[in-house]
């Protein structure tokens, strides 16, 4: 199938675009010998697991389901990181996972015996205080009061006996720079403990495969502590392994004017693209402009009854009619994973363009996945 007969709307995955980035990082594990997994949160379709597992360690997850996800469609390295461990899934969770790591010293007591008992290995989050974002409090794990990691204060040396490995995570789409200076925060606060450790896990929120990311001097942090303390070092980013590898293809259903011109897509901010309101950004939409850079501007929304289910304003050289395609761009992460059936909206096919260019349907969605989550 061609590209522009796929059914709106579709989220389409480019392998091409896909294993590109997947080339760069493996680029940064040949050359450093360090590992880089998959967080299954920014991207699951696991159709592409067979590619990613080509040139990736392996992938991590937040929970049960994605734990179980990544063992059952990469079975490669099975990483594990939640706030807290349910009595009734943690078992399941040490069976799958190879690394398994904790938020609180409560929790390795709690939980580390039967980590140890089944071979795995165990990892401790800590928290370096040390923010390198600006106004994105609800991005940043470093922020006063966060619930994330173990901090200096709360530190118990007497416990560390069966870890294994240190974890943090407190960037997001940031570049080598901001890791640079978190390392040096970590070592200040943690530097003590990292001879003892195996490995060190540098979380995600690496911009890798954007343009202009500072590539070498990821490299020279990784070896920093490779050298420095003869640790194995992880990084699990989600966003770059599929950073501008997908597009939205929606089409327009209607077009109204109020002061302004509008145009009603057959997708959804709020159900289909939500960080686009929470995050929140403006999606890049191919052969468009800013507002009033082309003549023709309009505001573009979504299905649903939601008075703020607005894509962003955007012009264009012609008038929009009904059955124009739009195409937003860098749509594979944060995308797919967080859709919902809210109004009743039907969940985006999803499809696969390959190496050729042809596209293919993976997975259609219909009635029965809407009235499945309700009873
Ligand atoms: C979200 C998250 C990641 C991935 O972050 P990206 O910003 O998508 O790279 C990795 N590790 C942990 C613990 C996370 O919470």
């Amino acid at each position: 199938m061609r590209f522009n007969d796929l059914p709106t709307p579709s989220f389409v995955v480019d392998e091409n675009l896909l294993e590109k980035n997947l080339k760069i990082l493996n680029g940064v594990m040949e050359r450093t010998g360090c590992k880089i997994i998959l967080a299954q949160k920014a991207f699951s379709m696991f159709a592409t697991y067979p590619l990613i597992g080509e040139y990736l360690s392996g992938t991590t997850a937040s929970g049960l389901y994605e734990a179980r996800l990544g063992y059952e469609e990469m079975g490669k390295e099975n990483h594990v990181f939640a706030p807290a461990y349910r009595e009734d899934e943690i078992d399941e969770i040490i069976a799958l996972c190879d690394h398994i790591i904790f938020n609180s010293f409560s929790q390795l007591e709690r939980f580390g015996e039967r980590v140890i008992t089944a071979g795995k290995k165990i990892g401790l989050r800590i928290n370096p205080e040390h923010s390198t974002q600006e106004g994105h409090e609800i991005y940043d794990p470093c922020a006063p009061g966060s619930r994330f990691g173990v901090t200096e204060k709360n530190f118990r040396p007497d416990l560390l006996a069966n870890v294994s490995g240190l974890h943090f995570h407190t960037l997001c789409q940031q570049d080598a720079d901001d890791l640079a200076t978190t390392l040096d925060a970590v070592e200040e606060k943690f530097g003590q403990w990292l001879p003892q450790m195996e490995w060190i896990n540098f979380g995600g929120g690496h911009h890798i495969t954007r343009e202009g990311y500072n590539i070498p001097l990821l490299e020279n942090c990784i070896k920093r502590m490779q050298d420095k303390y003869n640790l194995k070092v992880y990084l699990e980013p989600g966003e770059a392994i599929a950073l501008n590898a997908g597009y939205l293809v929606t089409s327009v259903l209607d077009t109204v004017n109020n002061g302004i011109d509008i145009a009603i897509l057959d997708t959804s901010a709020t159900c289909h693209m939500p960080d686009v309101l929470e995050m929140p950004y403006r999606p890049p939409l191919l052969e468009s402009g800013e507002p009033g850079e082309k003549p023709y501007t309009y505001r573009l929304g979504g299905q649903t009854c939601l008075a703020g289910d607005v894509i962003g304003d955007y012009s264009f050289d012609k008038p929009l009619s009904y059955g124009d395609r739009l195409v937003f761009g860098d749509m594979a992460i944060y995308s797919m994973v967080k859709t919902n059936t809210f109004n009743g909206m039907a969940l985006p096919t999803i499809a696969l363009q390959d190496k050729n260019g042809d596209c293919h349907i993976v997975k259609k969605f219909g009635y029965q996945d809407f009235k499945a989550r309700l009873s």
